[in-house]
């Protein structure tokens, strides 16, 4: 008989199942990214309702061959991120990049803590739009891309206003922009440089642009950004 087994993880994402039960994406740092069922989850008196929410943060049992979720010890809900829409939203891109970046076997306590951290700041108030540009700002750099984006990556001279994106150099002065230059936009570049008293539409600006910047080096398309609306491009 194998033994069960507990990881730390987040729920990503639960699913209903059958009459009763919850199937759930859960992000842990011992083994990345699997899937498990919740048996009853669905009941409302259930012993393992709360352990199938999403943004659940816990320490999950599960069967020895790993298909069942046998108990789950609350490590944190970050439930008051439901207080707001905009946290809500911008948690749900937290938990869609997670589960993007976080592989399956691969142990990975780096993305798991930087996501609570995230979900942490969010249930706690912070801006919505700060924290997620930090996350992805992290999420970035945890897949080895750290943009400095006040340096030219080519010339070292301080960016003002005006730089450029490479994705095989990083951030471009005017001088070095090369021949197919993408232009940072003006709004994120004032945002991603550290620029401070930078109000949500220019947050969200800055957001938009490392989207993109996830989708161009990593290959991560983050569908729950469609609530920006029709700053979305
Ligand atoms: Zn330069």
């Amino acid at each position: 008989m194998t033994e069960n087994f507990s990881v730390t993880a987040i729920c990503v994402k639960s699913i209903d199942y059958k009459e009763n039960d919850k199937l759930l994406t859960l992000c842990s740092a011992e083994r990345g990214k699997l899937t498990a069922l919740a048996r009853g989850a669905k009941k409302a008196a259930a012993k393992l309702k709360y352990a199938a929410q999403p943004f659940t943060f816990g320490e999950y049992t599960l069967t020895g061959k790993g298909r069942y979720i046998i108990d789950c010890k609350q490590i944190e809900s970050f439930s008051s991120i439901l207080n707001s829409l905009d946290s809500y939203y911008s948690g749900c891109c937290v938990l869609e990049i997670l589960m993007k970046t976080c592989a399956e076997d691969t142990p990975s306590p780096e993305l798991v803590v930087g996501a609570a951290k995230a979900l942490s700041r969010l249930s706690g108030g912070d801006n919505p739009h700060e924290t997620l540009k930090d996350y992805m700002l992290f999420t970035l750099a945890e897949s080895g891309y750290k943009f400095d984006f006040n340096i030219c990556a080519a010339c070292g001279a301080l960016i003002d206003k005006e730089a450029y994106f490479s994705a095989s150099e990083g951030v471009l002065c005017p001088h070095c922009k090369g021949l197919f230059p993408k232009k940072i936009p003006s709004d994120a570049l004032f945002v991603l440089k550290g620029g401070s008293g930078a109000g949500d539409v220019m947050l969200k600006g800055a957001n938009i642009f490392l989207s993109e910047l996830l989708n161009e080096l990593i290959g991560i398309k983050i569908n729950s950004l469609n609530f920006y609306g029709e700053l979305t491009v």
